[in-house]
């Protein structure tokens, strides 16, 4: 693919675009501010408020107690199989609960539980930091419970800062791994793993695999069942629209459900709930891997959300995806790199998710410019990743072409004029 660097190509490109109506069902107040970040919290449905006006004033404030039985007890996997769809799952194998980080620690746990003669977890270090703790705290744990056996992480290293090679995977891998668990799509260098080959690689030593899908889901097209996932976590308020905080979903493959067991027993775990026995015994299905009563009126959100994405369908979300974060790097190449930019992410589309890494010494600077400068300069929200990567996020349900060429040209600006002096080193609390 090649671009031009004339503004009047990205407009024609939106023209062309099928999926352009989507844009119409989300929130946009400002023409001006320019978003790039649906990749940390997605934009807000303009269905969403309907439903949640719906949720809160009948449901809750009419029928109380009752809405359990209209179908709310359900929810978590109601929502949990109509996520499977986007994920290439079957119906019963996903549930919507809590956090990604309280879903990954549940089934690291489960996991390493189920092959107890073996102790090692593998990941890699572009995961999320919160998946590296949430290994760390349970090897911690275990280290308590039975100090003569310790646990150990081992994290695979990069040599080019943007990619994991195979060999370096393949390396890592012996009898003595329990788990191996990657983030799919990399939150810093969008760098995405070979699902199918991995799991194949892990299967072939007897681990299992963990993968969060926190960065892909919604954003490219995933085959669980296919490629012979056993296990997976993921987000809802990043590609999947949310809203902020909205619960995570977990994935546990059908024939792995009656194997593993969580290690929080609450009473929503239990096969019976509601006859309230005093000894646990677990649902036989992905119940099981429920806690307690669910933050519901967050979980709600997730469903107006999720139907757009069913109906712009993957597929084609994908392409329009990789054809903006091509242009995205083009125009960069163009424009960027001669100021003092690198690409942080890899510029072969099918080894990368939906975001696009830059890199720039002055990044936390160029960053606080984008999103700060006064009108009438068109201001534009990327997130700034330490030490030096600024991450614009295409979503391509609501992301436009022109975004991308007023957002790219913003920073072309920024760093010519050196706007970004204008700005504090001194560090905010998000970031
Ligand atoms: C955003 C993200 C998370 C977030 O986890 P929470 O428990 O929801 O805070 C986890 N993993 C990855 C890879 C992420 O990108």
């Amino acid at each position: 693919m090649s671009f031009s660097t004339d503004f009047a190509l990205a407009q024609k490109l939106d023209e062309q675009d099928e999926l352009a109506a989507f844009r119409k069902r989300f929130v946009i107040t400002d023409p001006d501010l320019i978003y790039l970040d649906g990749n940390s919290l997605g934009r807000l449905p303009k269905a969403t408020a309907d439903y949640m006006q719906r949720a809160i004033e009948h449901d809750w404030g009419e029928r109380l107690i009752r809405l359990w039985n209209d179908g709310w007890v359900n929810t978590p996997t109601v929502l949990g199989a109509k996520i499977a769809r986007l994920i290439g799952a079957q119906p019963d194998e996903v549930l919507v609960s809590e956090a990604t980080s309280t879903n990954l620690f549940k089934l690291t746990f489960a996991a390493l539980r189920n092959l107890p003669d073996r102790r090692t977890i593998v990941s890699d270090v572009f995961n999320f930091p919160s998946d590296l703790y949430i290994f760390q705290g349970i090897i911690d744990m275990l280290g308590m419970v039975c100090p003569s056996s310790p646990y150990q992480l081992q994290l695979i290293p990069s040599h080019d800062g943007i990619t994991i090679s195979f060999e370096d995977i393949e390396q890592a891998l012996s009898d003595d791994v329990a788990l191996l668990s990657l983030t799919h799509v990399a939150f810093k260098s969008a760098f995405m793993h070979n699902m199918a080959r991995v799991t194949d690689l892990a299967h072939q030593v007897g681990a299992l695999t963990l993968w969060d899908l926190s960065h892909s889901v919604g954003a490219v097209p995933l085959h669980l069942n296919e490629w012979n996932a056993d296990l997976a976590i993921g987000c809802t308020y990043k590609y999947l629209n949310g809203g902020p905080g909205s619960p995570a979903f977990l994935y546990v493959r059908k024939d792995l459900q009656s194997r593993l067991i969580s290690p929080i027993w609450g009473w929503f775990a239990a096969q019976s709930p509601f006859e309230f026995e005093l000894n646990f015994t677990p649902a036989q299905d992905i119940s099981r891997f429920r806690i307690g009563t669910p933050p519901m009126l967050s979980m709600k959100a997730i469903e107006p959300a999720v139907e757009i994405l069913l109906e712009a369908g993957i597929d084609r979300l994908r392409v329009k995806s990789i054809q903006q974060t091509s242009y995205l790097i083009e125009l960069a190449a163009k424009w960027l790199l001669p100021l003092g930019f690198t690409l942080g992410t890899p510029t072969d589309p099918t080894i990368r998710g939906s975001h696009v890494s830059l890199r720039h010494p002055e990044a936390y600077r160029i960053n606080q410019a984008l999103i700060n400068s006064p009108a009438p300069a068109v201001r534009v929200i990327p997130d700034f990743r330490a030490p030096d990567h600024i991450r614009l996020g295409v979503a391509p349900i609501y992301t436009t072409f022109s975004d991308i060429y007023r957002a790219l040209d913003r920073v072309r600006i920024i760093v010519e004029k050196r706007i970004f002096e204008e700005y504090s080193h001194q560090r905010i609390g998000v970031t």
